[in-house]
């Protein structure tokens, strides 16, 4: 069960795919978390990091791979993994190619407007959990349900930085997905709807993929 994640910021993807990893059993991983707990701890690959990361710049490439290559060796990706945030170009793609063979890409289809929109409310935890005061709200105002750490905005979630990201996603990641469909490997996911009804819409295109080989990528 080897799942590349996708969908723009604000899609909710973060979410779902945290819903998926504990459905599952098998761990998320997302370079940007790496990063920012590597900034956190203000390690010599943190102070790298955050030099691209807090303008709303992506970590170089080459980083990445050696980052994700090392991850990925991990015992507790043996039954699989789901990757968030990587690969996002076509080049980090040729690599992951190399380290292993993904079984399936799931993207989930938010316009950009709308992702603006719900960007306002975003709450972070250093534990790499995600919040919004009004889509997804914590138990307690502040405070992270899973660690119980106070919750931050992050410095790379400002308005230009995210509409930053949303012109790297379009110019660098579509060409991506459309190499998955070929593949016959990509289904893609209504994001314009509740956090309910986005997991059974995976729910269900998830059984069909794999009790039916034949539809894959439509
Ligand atoms: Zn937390």
């Amino acid at each position: 069960m080897k799942i590349i994640f996708f969908g723009p910021q604000g899609s909710g993807k973060g979410t779902q795919v945290e819903l998926l990893a504990k459905k599952f059993n098998i761990p998320a991983i997302s370079p940007g978390v790496i990063y920012r707990q590597e900034i956190t701890k203000k390690t010599k690959l943190g102070k790298i990091a955050a030099k691209y990361l807090n303008k709303g710049e992506l970590a170089p490439s080459d980083l990445t791979n050696e980052i994700m290559k090392n991850r990925l060796k991990k015992i507790d990706c043996k039954k699989g993994f789901i990757l968030d945030g990587y690969p996002r170009d076509l080049t980090q793609a040729q690599c992951l190619d190399k380290i292993t063979k993904i079984d399936l890409a799931i993207e989930i289809i938010l316009s950009n407007k709308e992702c603006l929109k719900r960007f306002s409310g975003r709450q972070n935890c250093i534990c790499g959990t995600v919040y919004h005061i009004k889509f997804n709200p914590p138990k307690k105002k502040g405070i992270c349900d899973k660690c119980g750490k106070s919750l931050f905005i992050r410095e790379d979630e400002g308005l230009e930085a995210i509409k930053k990201r949303l012109q790297i996603y379009s110019q660098k990641t579509k060409p991506l997905l459309k190499e998955y469909q070929e593949r016959g490997i990509l289904i893609k996911i209504n994001g314009n709807q509740s956090i309910k009804e986005v997991e059974k819409e995976i729910g269900d295109k998830l059984k069909v993929y794999f009790n039916n080989p034949l539809k894959r990528g439509k």
